[in-house]
């Protein structure tokens, strides 16, 4: 019955969006470099609002990290107090990213009593710089007990503040890091922060070698994160308890029409959408970021949306907003946009294609090959330090982007496998395998020159080249990680990678001071990052694979090659803290080991929770919906032949179906018994759990599933009580 009704609300309401629509087109008008960035406290505002000399100085700490003086503190927080206020602005909030994997914010009000009966608006310099929430809520992994349960928001002056705008509300959010009295990072900013620090500080290394770093302050990672989404009918998503408890449909039959004519893929945007997306850009485009891509994704109801890069840290905040933005607005258009990286057995998952390069803060691309010899060089040298980080730690690659969600995903079809390995072309596999020869024909004939020059047009002349099924592949100028979930923040792997290349760089740069000495001349510098770029390829080119992802042969190949194959999160998650990856991020100053093993601590428990929500659910769902549903089409094929047998016509084939039937919602009862029965095993830590749930649980969800699937599909469409895959899948 619900079903039904949601169908028929999803039906009538379908068209209201064109209402909405036109609502909206005043807006619509407006021009986008009028109204970019109108929503943030920028450089430019900054600029217009702050005396000279505070604004430098705040520049200071902006560009190079340096402390703010609690005196520009002040005076910077009364501009943007104003700024905010006259935009319409009540409230302010330290904004931030708990590892809860949502952002988190308290609002207070801007307004203080003046002490003579009336109302001030005021923001101090300590408002803006420190906040301390109660916020013994937040997960700390064990670093922190409920009794010393401080907790402190410290203003991030490198993310701009901005405007949240709600239907009957504006509020200042300034983008805060999170951590706990002794300075723990219990977030996802502050790891991501010194992750850049360290980045740049061995990539400047490498610079200063190749005397490229006049001018330079520092080197920065540059992030564009593809996002992929879904978008369902607001009522038929609420008639799912399972898309609203777990985002993601716990049962569901194959629909006759899934994703096989791949017509969706690119296809013209559906009108109701393209309204949705225009709102969700303009949204965007007011708090400043540059949304640039929007089209169909390949399953039915998927669609994707890209900003162009910008700083990891900056960029990684413009993903949170985008995703909350996605949520917040499809609702206006009578839709919810699922995150969940698999919402949809048998079609295509989501992901979050996380496009990473390295580049100096007077804007060169360090992953991009240019036609100076020494540039090219160093070019290689920065491609070899990629190549020798993600080799050397591919099980740290894998294990940032684990999750009960991506798990659906990873290994399945569409997506990489859990295995992971660089995708370089045919172009520049070439130059890397010259490279391994040392061969010194193309080097020693015109030195680096021929060697940079041979790829330079080479590479661009196939940027073009793709290779979908790598989780990891060089496209152009920068590196793709593909295998990012969809609802995942894109912090935690960016803080993985810069931490991983820090300390390739960290030691190709130890190396070549070595080798070139204190007097570094050009035919030294050549010679060296020869014979060193040398042996890391002949090191790490295991790593390095071109072919198909998808094939078992590969699956073979990569194991005979000994790369890691962590199928699930409870193989991956383990390899946070080993010794090797706690002395890593301790040597960069990244993370501590209490901090690496509580995040270990909080994202085993998530995966838990989940699981365990997620068989609860499957229970509740089976017992209280299906099985009644069964049993009243049971009752209706046994009513039938008993009154067609009682008008003296014999019915053997419905008489014999009703067998079949009956026999079928045995199974399936007998399936719900089992998951029920088998869900109660706990340790205190949660990894025995994890791996009980991995080994046991999750067959006999997958089990009770194929029982639902296969009922759905005989049982009389309206008594099915969720809307099924082909209801949900084709919004208009
Ligand atoms: P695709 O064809 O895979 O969609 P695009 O060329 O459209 O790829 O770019 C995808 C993303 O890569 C965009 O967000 C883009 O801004 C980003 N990107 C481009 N150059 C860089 C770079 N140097 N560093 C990080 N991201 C980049
Ligand atoms: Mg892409």
């Amino acid at each position: 019955m619900i079903a039904h009704e949601a169908r028929e609300l999803a039906i009538t309401h379908a068209s209201d969006w064109r209402e909405r629509m036109l609502n909206g087109s005043a807006r619509a008008t407006e021009r986008i470099d009028e109204i970019f960035g109108i929503d943030v406290f920028g450089q430019r505002t900054m600029q217009q609002r702050l005396p000279k000399d505070v604004f430098k100085r705040l520049m200071r700490t902006i560009d190079l990290g340096e402390a703010l003086d609690p005196q520009v503190a002040d005076v910077v927080a009364a501009a943007m107090k104003d700024w905010a206020v006259e935009n319409g602005a009540t409230h302010f909030t330290h904004w931030f990213q708990p590892l809860t994997g949502l952002t988190a914010e308290k609002h207070d009000s801007l307004v203080a009593p003046d002490g003579h009966g009336g109302m001030i608006f005021a923001l101090s310099g300590a408002d803006l710089s420190l906040g301390e929430p109660d916020a013994s809520s937040f997960p700390s992994g064990g670093l922190r007990a409920t009794f010393e349960a401080r907790g402190y928001t410290a203003w991030d002056a490198s993310s701009p503040a901005f405007l949240m705008r709600g239907e009957n509300n504006v509020t200042l959010c300034i983008p805060t890091a999170f951590v706990t009295w002794a300075a723990d990072s219990v977030d996802q900013k502050t790891p991501l922060l010194r992750s850049m620090d360290a980045i740049s500080k061995q990539a400047m290394r490498i610079l200063k070698i190749f005397g490229t770093d006049a001018g330079v302050a520092r080197v920065f990672t540059t992030v564009g994160a593809e996002q992929e989404y879904f978008l369902v009918d607001k009522h038929l998503y609420h008639a799912r308890p399972d898309l609203l408890t777990c985002d993601r449909t716990l049962f569901g039959a194959k629909p006759p029409k899934g994703q096989q004519l791949e017509d969706h893929y690119f296809g013209s945007i559906p009108p109701r959408v393209l309204a949705f997306m225009t709102d969700v850009e303009r949204e965007l485009y007011r708090v400043g970021i540059p949304v640039k891509t929007r089209h169909n994704e390949v399953a039915p109801g998927q669609f994707e949306i890209a900003p162009t890069f910008e700083t990891a840290n900056i960029a990684c905040d413009h993903q949170m907003i985008i995703m909350e933005t996605l949520k917040r607005v499809a609702l206006r258009y009578g839709m919810v946009a699922i995150l969940h990286e698999k919402p949809f057995a048998g079609l295509n998952g989501s992901g979050k294609h996380n496009n990473w390069s390295m580049s100096t803060d007077t804007g060169v691309n360090l992953l991009d090959p240019q036609d100076e010899t020494h540039t090219n060089m160093q070019f290689l040298v920065f491609l070899c330090a990629v190549i020798r980080a993600v080799d050397t730690h591919a099980d740290l690659i894998r294990a940032s982007i684990a999750s009960a969600n991506n798990d659906h995903r990873l290994g399945a079809n569409e997506a990489p496998p859990a295995i992971i390995s660089i995708f370089l072309g045919d172009m520049l596999m070439d130059i890397v395998e010259q490279l391994e020869k040392g061969k010194p024909s193309r080097t020693i004939k015109g030195g680096a020159i021929n060697l940079g020059a041979l790829s330079l047009p080479q590479i661009s002349r196939h940027s073009g080249d793709r290779n979908r099924t790598s989780p990891f592949a060089f496209t152009g100028n920068k590196f793709e990680f593909r295998a990012v979930g969809s609802s995942a923040t894109a912090a935690w792997p960016n803080t993985i990678l810069n931490t991983i290349v820090a300390e390739s760089l960290d030691d190709l740069a130890t190396a070549l001071e070595k080798a070139v000495g204190a007097k570094p001349t050009q035919a030294k510098l050549e010679s060296a990052v020869r014979s060193i770029l040398k042996d890391v390829v002949k090191k790490h080119k295991r790593v390095i694979f071109n072919g198909d992802n998808y094939t078992e042969k590969w699956h073979k190949e990569a194991e005979k090659r000994g790369l890691p194959n962590l199928k699930d999160s409870v193989s991956a998650l383990p390899n946070f803290i080993t010794k090797k990856s706690l002395a890593l991020f301790k040597k960069y100053k990244v993370l501590n080991d209490a901090e690496m093993t509580s995040r270990a601590n909080i994202f085993i428990h998530r995966y838990v929770d989940q699981l365990l929500i997620e068989s609860e659910q499957m229970v509740l769902m089976g017992r209280t919906m299906i099985l009644p549903a069964a049993l009243a089409h049971q009752t209706h094929l046994a009513d039938a032949v008993s009154s067609t047998e009682a008008a003296g016509v014999d019915c053997p084939d419905i008489r014999a179906s009703l067998a079949e039937f009956v026999k079928k919602v045995q199974h399936f009862n007998a399936a719900l018994n089992a998951l029920q029965e088998a869900d109660n095993f706990r340790d205190a830590d949660g990894w025995e759990t994890a791996k009980y749930l991995r080994d046991q649980v999750i067959p006999l969800m997958n089990n009770l599933r194929e029982h639902v699937d296969a009922l759905e599909l005989e049982v009389a469409h309206d008594i099915w009580p969720l809307p099924s895959y082909r209801d949900l899948l084709f919004i208009k």
